[in-house]
Parts: structure tokens; sequence; C-alpha cells
């Protein structure tokens, strides 16, 4: 029977500032799982300390798991410590140097060498793909142990072990019994609140497990089922299912790698229904998202981007005293663009997009000041104003999102 062992990396879970959650969350995990826990150490960041702690914990388990220590930080020392103790090189890992790169580019920062860093795994290492942040997770063989390495960020860290570790382990064990993982998506609902809706059900269930996620769009929950057949595992996740369901269904989409806007592709295909869009403050990127499905023709009759006042006025019509006495951040702006982009494009519904991407105030209105007007028919057009919080760029995604999300009711 294998020996496993879990070292949370942190001074602020020393000092008291935070509990050791990660410990708690993966021995329950590796439990279900059928892997004995020996240990739970909490080690400051300090280097020769974390390097005796290894050491220590080599000479005992099997298996150990390290958390924390894998950021950008001077005081994030894990990737040091075991190559202090092991010799083992490290290398590049190019796809997630593309990453990082690609994410600096899209915030405007600079690179500092830190950030590189963060990029680096041990030579020989099982790459873990970081799908909600940076640095990558590392399964790493060294003199008959195998260490594994995850971020300290509790999401990070679940939806690797989840996705990477287990199913690493299993092999690795040879655990006889099946796992079926399922994915539930809702939207228009915080982690939080579906979390707190949920909170009897996830603290009396432990077969499926459950795990919210937050997810780029909306939030998720991941339903893990353990059985001896697919068909047992499959149960045990639809009555789970259907608990949670009936406590918030309402704000459900969809399963594992459906997304709000293929779901609205589909539910527009469905009904035989096309759609065209203004697209003032999203500049296009509602209607690329539309595009990018498969058959996109039968749903989509086009686009038209209006960024200047001009265009608004000379392509898409929108009047002018509109422009001049409500300017063209405003209900009765965005309300105009949506039926007449649906009159021009010739399609059931029209929807528009006005607002404030920032960072500067426009016509008096903050950042994130945005719009939204939905055109169906003369009786069901409606016009909605959000205020949505960030950067420029996460302004305009968000209302791009919400577009999808109206579109959804
Ligand atoms: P980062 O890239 O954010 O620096 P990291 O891998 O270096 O990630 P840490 O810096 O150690 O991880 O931790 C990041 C955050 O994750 C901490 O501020 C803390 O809120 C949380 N965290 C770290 N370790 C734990 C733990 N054992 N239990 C619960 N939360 C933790
Ligand atoms: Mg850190």
């Amino acid at each position: 029977q294998l020996k496993s062992e879990i070292i949370a990396v942190g001074t602020e879970l020393l000092l008291g500032q935070i509990a050791n959650t990660n410990a708690k969350w993966i021995s329950q995990q590796l439990a279900m799982h059928g892997i004995d826990v020996y240990y739970h150490t909490v080690v400051g960041d300090n280097l020769l300390r974390v390097q005796d702690q290894f050491n220590q914990s080599a000479k005992r388990s099997d298996i150990i798991i390290v958390t924390g220590g894998l950021g950008p930080t001077d005081d994030d020392l894990t990737r040091e410590a075991f190559q202090n103790i092991s010799n083992v090189e490290m290398v590049e890992h190019k796809e997630s140097m593309n990453k990082i790169e690609t994410y600096f580019k899209k915030q405007n920062r600079g690179m500092t060498p830190n950030n590189k860093k963060q990029a680096r795994v041990f030579a020989g290492a099982h790459v873990i793909e970081n799908n909600v942040g940076m640095a990558p997770g590392m399964v790493v063989s060294f003199d008959n142990k195998t260490w594994i390495f995850l971020p300290g960020v509790p999401k990070e860290m679940k939806s690797m072990v989840t996705n990477g570790v287990l199913p690493y382990l299993g092999k690795m064990t040879g655990d006889s019994k099946v796992i079926k993982s399922t994915m539930l998506k809702f939207i228009g609902i915080g982690e939080a609140t579906l979390e707190h809706e949920l909170s009897t059900i996830i603290k009396h269930q432990t077969n499926p497990t459950i795990a919210p996620l937050a997810q780029e769009q909306g939030v998720a929950i991941r339903l893990t089922a353990k059985a001896d057949t697919m068909e047992k595992a499959q149960d045990l996740i639809e009555r789970t299912q259907n608990q949670i369901f009936e406590k918030v269904g309402t704000y459900f989409f969809g399963f594992d790698e459906q997304n709000l806007e293929g779901k609205v592709f589909g539910l527009l295909k469905e009904k035989n229904l096309t759609i065209a869009a203004a697209e003032s403050i999203t500049g296009g990127m509602f209607t690329d998202k539309l595009i990018a499905n498969n058959g996109a023709s039968s749903v989509c009759t086009g686009g038209i981007v209006c960024y200047d006042s001009k265009v608004k006025e000379n392509v898409l019509k929108v009047a002018s005293e509109t422009i001049m006495n409500q300017g063209t951040v405003s209900e009765e702006c965005a309300l105009e663009m949506a039926v007449n982009v649906r009159k021009l494009l010739g399609s059931d519904i029209g929807i528009s997009f006005t607002g404030v991407a920032g960072p500067d105030a426009t016509e008096g209105k903050p950042p994130g000041t945005v719009y939204i007007a939905v055109s169906i028919n003369q009786n069901r057009d409606y016009v909605k104003k959000f205020i949505f919080h960030g950067e420029r760029q996460t302004i305009r995604n968000k209302a791009v999102q919400k577009g999808y999300e109206l579109l959804l009711k």
C-alpha cells in the first residue's frame, strides 16, 4: 500500500492568516481513490526549511504532494527547494510560456524574468496544465518517489487535481474502480450564492464529490463519481444532478464543453430564428462568437460594427436627434441600433451593444456603463443597462457574455 503525504508551503498558513484547506480537500480526494494520506505538513516560505521538509518526506512517503510556492515572486521557492535536493534540471515548458506571454500581451504589461519562472518545469516531468491560472503543475518521478507540485491557489489546485493528478495516480495504482466526471454549467448566479444554495447537498455528499469552479463564463460544478461500473457511476451522478437542479436548475445552461454562445446558437437554430448584431463597444466580438459555430449562416445574417457615432447615424440610421439629445451611450440609441440592424440585415432578432469601455468616461458616463438592446418585434423590444467592472477588455468581454445570457431567456 502506497503512503502519501501533503506539504503546504506558505508563511501565511503558519501565521494563521489562512487555513490549510488545500490539504483537507486533497485528502478527501485521495481517500476516495483509496490512497492513504499519512501526514499533513505546513512549512513557511523559507528555502532551507522547505528543503529539510522535502528530505524528510522523501524518507517516509511514496507520493508527496506539494501545494504553493510556484508563483512568480521571490518567496515562491518550491522549485528551487526541490532542485536543490534532487539536482533534477529545470527546462522551459513551451506551452506554458506561450500562455504567459499571451497573457501579458493582453494585459499590456511588461514581463519580468520572474514571470518566466512560472513556465519552468522539471526535466521529464509530467506537466499538468493550468486551466485557471499561470503556473503549470508537475508530476516528477525521482528516486522511486512520486512528487506532485501544485499551485497554492485553491481554484487552480482543485482543477489540476481533478483533471490531472487523480487520473495519473489512478493509472499508477491500478485502481480498478471507474471514475465518471461531469461538469454542470450555470450562468446568472455567482459562485458564492451557488455554493450557499447547495451547501447541504455538498456537505452530505461524498460520492459523487461536488466541486464548484469559477469559469470564464459563469460557474460550473464538477461531479465526480466512483463506482464499479460506468453505469453505476452515471446513476450516482444523475441522482445528485437532479438534487442540484431542484435548487438552481433555472441557472443551468449546459454540460461539460458546452459554452454559452454555442447554447444560444443551438436554441436559435432549433427555433429557426436568425440574428444580426449592431456592435459598438464589443467591436464585432459578439458576431465573431456566433460565426465560430458550424453552420452559422443559417443563424447569423450579419453584423455592423458601428463604433463612431457617424456610422451609427449614417449606416445604422440612428436618428441624429437621438445621438444629439440622448447620446450614443443611452437606452434610446441602443434600442434604435437593435431595431435598425434587425431591419437592415433582414433578421428575426436584432441585438445591440453600446457603452463605455474606459479607461475614460464618455458622455459623462463612467467606464463599464453598457446598454444592450434586443429587438424581436415592436412589442418585445427591450433594453437593459449594466455597470461592469474591470479593465477595458474585461468590460467588453462581459458585455458580449451578457448579450448571450439575455438571449438564453
Ligand atoms: P501564486 O501564483 O498565486 O503565487 P503559488 O503557487 O505561489 O501561487 P502561494 O503563493 O503559496 O501559491 O499561494 C497563493 C494563494 O493561495 C495564497 O495567498 C492563499 O490564499 C492560497 N493558498 C495557498 N496555500 C493554501 C493552502 N494550503 N490552503 C488554502 N489556501 C491556500
Ligand atoms: Mg505565490
